[in-house]
């Protein structure tokens, strides 16, 4: 990324309300072009969507068909001997994602590159770090959440906690924000932490809340519980290709995401994780194993009773060999953005969605909505959560009707999610009219 396209958008002092002004952001905006690289859903009357909603699920690059039928292709013609004479091999296909995931997530790159690995789902790798690092003890047996939590991740940490014979009740604990807010104050979590530290094993937060859209301080909150002697894990879901993060540089001690929603990677596609290097290196660690998380060198060894040795890295908590046909999506997504950046994609993600902010404070209709995502940049990415107060679910459906694509959730909640790698500013204007003009 060379300083001049980093630098050619700028927060323009004052935004404007009119169609012109939308027009000339899309005209100076540097990633104008990676549009074209996907595919837009179009409306019966052949318009393109405005699709809002690549926080659920991201569009497809055009791109993937043909890394996905190069596979199958590889498949036909090659069939076993694609393990390691297809054009990318089979055997170490996960391997291609270490340095486009670690620049992803801001693990280590180069050559100490052993951070980051593709594999499973979400929840199944969150299920896997937990065997690791969710380990009670008599005195330090609770996991830290917050509300709201993804049911997914509420299933999964109460699993564990019923698995090792506790009682969730106890040894669950959860940050709210305080009465009459929406989101929570770092402050607040801050000291909860500092409060209930030693109770803690496990502190597993969100990296942004996928209700609210808040943007939680990682390092801030990683580093407060370090200091407790807790693990802290992060649930990246709404963080990963949304905002950037420097997982190795802050401490973080695990972290998961799915790569269907900000990473355009498509429905139910292979999941990252993230262990950092001081526990990748530890063979010790208590763990679920299956040979692809063993030593390459010595996985086969048809010893009677094998002793498995795990690959140093992420790689060591792999489970079984990658499902090609669903990885090779990734390919096309990473390399996106790769070519982007996530610097450049930030400062345009910033600039797109306090637009939206903007021209939704000026449409509004006192009191009909309010948006609970935090303003501040540090605290929101793509995503506005708007409360809407009155015919939530009428609005959203007249949204649909009119082509706007982004989702409900109950009461009344319509979450938009503009992303800077296909939405454009006139998009959010066309949208916030719709809304505007709405009774
Ligand atoms: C989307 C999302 C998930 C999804 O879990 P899967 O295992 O991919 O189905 C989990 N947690 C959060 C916070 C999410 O936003």
């Amino acid at each position: 990324m060379t300083s001049a396209t980093k630098t050619a958008i700028e927060k323009p002092l004052t935004f404007t309300a009119d169609e012109a002004f939308a027009r000339h952001l899309d005209s100076v905006d540097p990633l104008r072009a990676s549009r074209d690289e996907f595919h837009i859903p179009k409306r019966s009357n052949g318009q393109p969507m405005i699709y809002f909603a690549g926080n659920s699920l991201g569009l497809q690059p055009k791109g993937t068909r043909r890394i996905v039928d190069q596979e199958l292709d590889d498949w036909a013609k090659l069939a076993v001997d694609a393990h390691f004479e297809g054009k990318t091999p089979w055997y170490s296909y996960h391997e291609i994602f270490r340095q486009s995931g670690a620049r992803l997530v801001g693990a280590l790159p180069g050559a100490g590159a052993d951070e980051v690995v593709m594999m499973n789902s979400l929840t199944v790798n969150l299920h896997l770090m937990m065997v690791t690092f969710y380990q009670p003890t008599k005195d330090r047996f609770k996991i830290l959440i917050e509300e709201p939590c993804f049911p997914s991740d509420i299933y999964a940490v109460t699993s564990h906690v019923r698995t090792r014979g506790l009682d969730p009740r106890r040894a669950i604990i959860v940050a709210k924000p305080r009465k009459g807010e929406h989101t929570l104050r770092m402050d607040d979590l801050e000291e909860l932490i500092e409060r209930e530290g030693k109770s803690l094993a496990l502190i597993m937060l969100s990296g942004v809340n996928f209700f609210t859209g808040q943007v939680m301080d990682i390092a801030r909150m990683t580093a407060a519980g370090r200091r407790q002697g807790c693990v802290v894990g992060w649930d990246l879901a709404h963080a990963a290709g949304n905002v950037p993060t420097r997982l190795h540089d802050w401490n973080v001690d695990f972290a998961v995401w799915c790569s269907y929603k900000y990473l355009n990677s498509g429905p139910g596609a292979v999941a990252g994780c993230f262990v950092h290097q001081r526990h990748g290196q530890n063979s010790q660690l208590p763990r679920f194993a299956g040979w692809w998380g063993n030593d390459p060198e010595t996985r086969f060894k048809m010893q009677l009773i094998p002793e498995f040795v795990p690959r140093h890295g992420a790689d060591g908590w792999q489970i079984s060999n990658p499902p090609i046909l669903s990885m090779a999506p990734l390919k096309a997504s990473l390399d996106l953005f790769d070519r982007a950046g996530m610097d450049a994609l930030r400062k345009k993600s910033l600039l797109l969605t306090s637009y939206l902010r903007f021209l939704l404070g000026e449409q509004a209709a006192p009191g009909s909505w309010q948006i609970i995502t935090p303003e501040r940049p540090e605290e929101h990415g793509c995503q506005l959560s708007i409360l809407i107060n009155d015919h939530p679910r009428e609005r959203f459906k007249a949204l649909l009707s009119a082509g706007v694509v982004g989702d409900f959730r109950e009461p009344n909640v319509i979450r938009i999610a503009p992303t800077p790698m296909y939405n454009t500013f006139h998009e959010a204007w066309t949208f916030a009219n719709i809304l505007g003009r709405q009774k």
